[in-house]
């Protein structure tokens, strides 16, 4: 049974609780789920947990409009990665698909997120492109104005969900300033003529994923969000909120590695006692532990202070984000010394989070731009 104390600590309402507890026995009965055709796979996620209600933290309630719940967000990935990597991206992208949407979009726009929210529409973030993902202001797609309309031209490369998804938020450079103040942020329908996937990606643990390809791709001026030249600022303020979900999904990572050292350790005989007895086994077991506390004590700390109305939250979150993510992957090799050769078994539990962690200490900003963040916030320079 894994660790639920933390479930008591004051960052939470009673209403939390409830929600881990109930996202709990869904995820026992409907998880995991079969990831033969990965694309097929993320459809059904999405749909399941629309159905089941699960995705409704992961956009605004257009009947009942309020803040996104940064703890909610936290607890359900950490939750589902727990079970289920794919369940816990097709999750996390329909939040992070549709932030823009539901901090900036207007009226018109946050009608798609009924649909997201329902699992009826799937949602996918384009910022990154093969001359700029960590250097985000070097972009170069470009969206020119003419008459009613704006044309999209350039590619989008490293776009979860590419490939199935219905909607895209895509940024480029309407050019009102040089760098970061000359983008903006439009809303692009899958369907829009002009917009074609380039390439299909593959990565050491399966998801959709896609290089995009934008050839005069039409759109009306109510495709943008916000204003021309907040397009920066958008994407930031998306990643403020989600950036430490990223953590949180980690944090579930980790968590299933200690489950299953535990369960290893005290089942597996070594030298005639379970390896549980060996001191060197239990030195690992409590850095695994004290790892895995201090990354949710961190996460929880950046969800709280955000879910508390801190216009942003950019140092505990890249904290956040940083740590949980690098001693995951320090928890989780952990865990593959601990299970010897099946350890690197292709298909077993703990070789499958092992290839999962990776791609998190990447993406969102990798833990190298973490590290700047932090510097500038503590340095006082940002
Ligand atoms: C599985 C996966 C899913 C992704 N999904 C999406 C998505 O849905 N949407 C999207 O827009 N993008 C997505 N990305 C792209 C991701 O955000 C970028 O890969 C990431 O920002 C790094 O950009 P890059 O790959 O161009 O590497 P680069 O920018 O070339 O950076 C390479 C390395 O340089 C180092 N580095 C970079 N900057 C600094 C610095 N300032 N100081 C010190 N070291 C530095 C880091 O170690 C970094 O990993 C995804 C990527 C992956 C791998």
């Amino acid at each position: 049974m894994p660790d639920r104390s933390f479930l008591a600590w004051p960052f939470f309402e009673p209403r939390h609780r409830e929600h881990a507890e109930a996202l709990e026995g869904w995820c026992a009965k409907n998880l995991p789920a079969a990831h033969g055709d990965v694309d097929a796979a993320c459809r059904d996620l999405v749909a399941m947990l629309g159905k089941g209600g699960w995705l409704k933290p992961t956009a605004l309630d257009t009947a009942n409009p309020g803040p996104l719940d940064v703890r909610t967000l936290c607890i359900t990935r950490e939750t589902l990665a727990r079970h289920d990597g794919l369940a816990d991206f097709a999750f996390a992208m329909q939040g992070l698909g549709t932030g823009a949407i539901s901090l900036y979009g207007s009226a018109g726009q946050q009608r798609w997120l009924d649909r997201t929210r329902a699992g009826q529409a799937i949602s996918a973030f384009a910022l990154s492109e093969p001359r700029s993902g960590s250097d985000v202001a070097n972009m170069d797609m470009t969206a020119a104005r003419d008459g009613d309309s704006y044309v999209l031209n350039g590619e989008k490369t490293w776009i979860s969900n590419g490939g199935i998804a219905d909607l895209y938020v895509v940024f480029a450079r309407t050019g009102e300033a040089p760098g970061a103040k000359g983008l903006a942020a439009f809303l692009v329908p899958a369907d829009s003529p002009g917009l074609t996937i380039a390439e299909r990606l593959e990565v050491i643990a399966p998801h959709p994923l896609a290089r995009l390809s934008f050839r005069h791709v039409r759109l009306p001026a109510s495709a943008l969000i916000g204003k021309p030249g907040d397009g920066f600022r958008i994407a930031m303020s998306v990643l403020d909120v989600f950036r430490s979900t990223v953590g949180a999904a980690a944090l579930g990572f980790a968590r299933r590695a200690l489950d299953e050292s535990l369960k290893r350790a005290s089942e597996r005989k070594l030298f005639g006692a379970p390896m549980a007895e060996l001191q060197m086994v239990q030195g690992h077991i409590a850095d695994m532990a004290l790892d895995i506390d201090a990354a949710a004590l961190l996460i929880y700390r950046a969800a709280w202070t955000k879910d508390m109305g801190a216009p942003r939250v950019t140092r505990e979150a890249a904290m956040a984000k940083l740590f949980a993510t690098d001693k995951a992957q320090e928890v989780i090799d952990r865990a593959v010394q601990l299970h010897g050769g099946d350890g690197v078994r292709r298909g077993h539990i703990v070789e499958s989070l092992y290839r999962e962690i990776r791609a998190l200490r990447i993406y969102e900003g990798a833990s190298d731009v973490q590290k700047v963040v932090i510097a500038r916030q503590v340095l006082g320079t940002s």
